[in-house]
């Protein structure tokens, strides 16, 4: 089903699972291997002409369904799951870039992905550039010999959005691969496929889990793309989803509309508050509209406080906002950017990139927007000399 209307997605997402005796929950299935009725049965799979599963690092039935159901969110032909987010971006590189292939990446790119590819790609020849969101929109040529645009949108910390339409028609001319990803505003709020991007990605850690219980990644795109990948990558470098936690992320996708909906109302009420008051000097949260093809403001929002408040008695003067990284969750949590800032070890994305150390991220949780901005006022209040 690559036609799903936007909004029909909430009912694709409660669609049950249909299993054996009137089952609507998938079965764990915890095993590594798949034994073979018959001598014929085995061959005839090892030759490619069956496509039953054979040994879980490559297909399992749970994990499957996980899969099916994301690729349908996101209006693509197949996806493909893996251990972690990170897995799911390295997988899908490796897949695609050999030695001398270019890559223009989006600046202020998720920073374990700028380790990627400054760490781990550029030593194997890889070259890597990257552009503010108006250089992919405006200049045409800007893909000219490029292999792969890796694209967020919006990015991270400063969750800059782009125009994807306008990116996905540069890369058609000049053949690139665009590959996004997609965690902010989930298929909830944008489907980069509708917009001509080739492979969507997500860190499922998030939102598509929503309880923060669960490290794990999915791709989706066509059948040509993840198939290059699941015949690559995935075996080879063996990060496959578990079983058990495909189960728990189709579990989160069920409620992901509503955990939505949710954190874009608080958000909203966060938005329109924080623009009111003197402490805050900015605030990054791009909304519905801002760029085409974003319909929704996710609960992940930055703003920067003018140097009258002091951010690490903020931080510690809240109550329902947990101090941590990831986000996405049923709960609060709130990420001074100075501390990622003062992040130890080589090649600090946010340090390249210019984020401001007066800037704070917060991710709104399920509480109760107003139990949370009590909570953030006084804590400002509390802060602010
Ligand atoms: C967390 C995150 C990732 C990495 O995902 P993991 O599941 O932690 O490996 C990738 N992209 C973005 C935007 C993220 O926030």
């Amino acid at each position: 089903m690559t036609d799903l209307p936007h909004a029909d997605l909430a009912t694709l997402l409660a669609q049950p699972y249909d299993g054996d005796g009137g089952a609507i929950t998938p079965p764990i299935v915890q095993t590594s291997l798949f034994a073979f009725a018959d001598y014929q049965a085995f061959e005839d799979r090892m030759a490619g002409r069956s496509d039953d599963p054979i040994y879980t690092r490559v297909q399992n039935p749970t994990v499957a369904a996980f899969e099916t159901m994301m690729a349908r969110a996101e209006g693509a032909d197949a996806g493909v799951g893996f251990a972690s987010g990170m897995a799911a971006i390295s997988s899908t590189l490796l897949a695609f870039l050999k030695p001398g292939d270019k890559v223009a990446c989006v600046e202020h790119v998720y920073p374990d992905a700028y380790r990627l590819f400054e760490r781990l790609l550029r030593p194997f020849g890889i070259e890597i550039s990257y552009h503010a969101p108006s250089a992919f929109e405006d200049d045409p040529d800007l893909l000219k010999g490029v292999r792969i645009a890796y694209l967020e949108s919006p990015s991270s910390l400063v969750f800059q959005p782009l125009n994807l339409a306008k990116v996905a028609n540069h890369a058609r001319r000049h053949g690139a691969l665009t590959v996004i990803d997609n965690s902010w505003a989930t298929p909830v709020f944008q489907r980069p496929a509708e917009s001509g991007i080739d492979i969507v990605l997500h860190s499922a850690s998030k939102y598509i889990s929503g309880h923060s219980d669960t490290v794990a990644g999915i791709v989706t795109g066509s059948s040509d793309h993840i198939g290059q990948i699941r015949d690559l990558t995935l075996p080879l470098l063996g990060a496959k989803l578990a079983p058990f936690e495909a189960f728990l992320l189709l579990r989160g996708l069920r409620t992901l509309d509503v955990r939505m909906r949710r954190h874009q109302e608080t958000a909203n009420l966060f938005v329109d508050r924080l623009a009111k008051l003197p402490q805050v000097t900015r605030i990054h949260s791009p909304g519905p509209n801002s760029v085409p093809g974003l319909t929704g403001r996710s609960g992940l929002l930055s703003f920067e406080l003018a140097p009258s408040v002091d951010i690490v008695r903020f931080a510690d003067g809240l109550e329902h906002f947990r101090l941590g990284v990831s986000w996405g969750g049923f709960e609060s949590l709130v990420l001074p950017a100075q501390v990622t800032l003062r992040q130890a070890g080589e090649q600090n994305a946010p340090q390249r990139f210019g984020v401001s150390d007066r800037l704070v991220r917060l991710s709104l949780g399920l509480e109760s927007a107003d139990d949370l901005w009590a909570d953030f006022m006084q804590a400002l209040t509390k802060s602010t000399g």
